[in-house]
């Protein structure tokens, strides 16, 4: 395994491998490293012959008032674990060489970056955008791997593509759990022992309204009330929204339509913490 730190490098090594043939799956990652993106390691590596994983902390995608500073960062952990899921490269640029001087372009996928994380975090998917552009045009894999934990993420990615007609596959992998069923996040080592015991309540919230769905409920307002009368319950947790929309532009839906799938997400104070989790009813993204 090798780690790059420089873009250019990165071009002239995936340009090599992609005219010796070689089918390339890029991992896209912040980095602190769990099983959610090791998963997404792995998938990658059946898939293709080289696997190329990112590790940035993408300060576009970060407000001002946001974690970006604190954000765990450890390199050298990040490509042990990289290494056990045999991925080829690490893909490790400084903010300098992704954003150098005088950077002036940057993507907006219009709509789906202004709603759910978007409304909350204004700017945040603008980062997003432009950092995963940039990534494939870096690195021009075959496939890239997301995970279903960032549900608005793989549906504005996808969008991407599809409008810019980009070259590239994308391929969405299953949210990771704890045993309890917190999914697996960098941001869950902010916790304290007692938040990260409330911290079930998102999945709870989402189960709850899975079986009611499958009990034959679709009005949206009553699945609503009933994950939201979950959260209040929790006195760590502050709900900063919940949503059932739909998959293409995230517009809030009143019913729960039997064709189309649908996206249950949420986002959960536990004092500064932001979770985020989500299902997906009726369908994939
Ligand atoms: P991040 O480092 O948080 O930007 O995440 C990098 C990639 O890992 C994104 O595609 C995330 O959706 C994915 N990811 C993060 N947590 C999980 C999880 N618990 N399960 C599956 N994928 C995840």
């Amino acid at each position: 395994m090798e780690i790059i730190n420089r873009a250019t490098r990165m071009v002239s090594v995936a340009r090599d491998l992609r005219a010796d043939g070689k089918i390339i799956g890029l991992v896209p990652t912040m980095g602190a490293l769990h099983e959610g993106h090791l998963a997404l390691m792995s998938q990658a590596r059946e898939m293709c012959d080289t696997v190329i994983a990112s590790v940035f902390v993408n300060p576009t995608q970060f407000a001002a008032h946001e974690d970006l500073a604190h954000y765990p960062r450890d390199l050298a952990r990040d490509a042990e674990l990289a290494f056990t899921r045999n991925v080829d490269y690490i893909f490790a640029p400084t903010p300098d060489d992704v954003y150098p001087n005088g950077y002036k372009t940057y993507i907006n996928v219009e709509t789906i970056s202004e709603r759910l994380e978007g409304a909350a975090r204004p700017g945040h998917f603008r980062g997003v955008a432009t950092v995963v552009n940039k990534l494939f045009n870096i690195v021009h894999p075959h496939f890239a791997f997301f995970g279903r934990k960032d549900a608005q993420q793989v549906i504005l990615i996808k969008r991407m593509v599809k409008d810019l007609v980009m070259d590239v596959e994308i391929v969405v992998g299953p949210t990771v759990r704890e045993e309890d069923g917190l999914a697996l996040s960098s941001r869950n080592v902010y916790l304290s022992t007692d938040e990260r015991k409330a911290a079930t309540v998102l999945r709870r919230a989402l189960e709850k309204c899975r079986s009611l769905y499958h009990g034959g409920e679709r009005d949206s307002g009553r699945l609503l009330n009933a994950m939201r009368a979950i959260i209040e319950a929790e006195p760590l947790a502050r709900l900063d929204y919940l949503a059932i929309t739909d998959t293409t532009n995230l517009e809030a839906v009143t019913t729960v339509p039997y064709v189309s799938p649908t996206l249950v997400s949420m986002a959960v104070f536990f004092g500064k913490t932001r979770l985020i989790d989500n299902i997906v009813l009726n369908g994939e993204i």
